[in-house]
């Protein structure tokens, strides 16, 4: 949940919309990126023209981060939480009801299997999750 959202108070609705897609949590908690982790976490985006945006952004107040648990996880997620700008997500999808613009989205979602191993290892130690 990114900071946009969770300054909002959005933080229990989507986790209750998560969980009632049959997503399983299997650790999640509250967190603040530095500039540093930000820069690293969105490192592909580097060079495109919102990055500096981006970074300032997802620094800008507490994230909560969490490691999710479904069979297709990566794919059903990203339909839970839709385009990636609010305005072209689907009804009922977690950006269209909680995001404002495309940079303003309330929340990210791995985009791949490899790429989840890598973010869910980016945020937790191996004794708080385990795959
Ligand atoms: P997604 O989060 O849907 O995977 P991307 O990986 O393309 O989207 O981009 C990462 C994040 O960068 C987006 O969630 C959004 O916050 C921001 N972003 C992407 N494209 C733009 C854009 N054109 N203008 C502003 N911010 C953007
Ligand atoms: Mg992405």
């Amino acid at each position: 949940i990114k900071p946009d959202a969770v300054r909002k108070g959005y933080t229990e609705s989507i986790f209750d919309k998560i969980q009632m897609e049959g997503f399983r949590i299997i650790a999640r908690k509250d967190t603040l990126l530095t500039r540093e982790q930000a820069e690293d976490f969105y490192g592909i985006h580097k060079g495109q023209p919102f990055f500096e945006n981006l970074v300032n952004l997802m620094t800008s107040g507490p994230i909560v981060v969490a490691a999710l648990e479904k069979s297709n996880a990566v794919e059903l997620f990203r339909t839970l939480i839709g385009k990636t700008n609010p305005q072209e997500a689907a009804e009922g999808t977690i950006r269209r009801l909680y995001g404002e613009t495309v940079s303003i989205n309330a929340i990210h979602g791995s985009d791949s299997d490899e790429n989840a191993q890598k973010e869910v290892r980016f945020f937790f130690s191996e004794n708080e999750v385990s795959f």
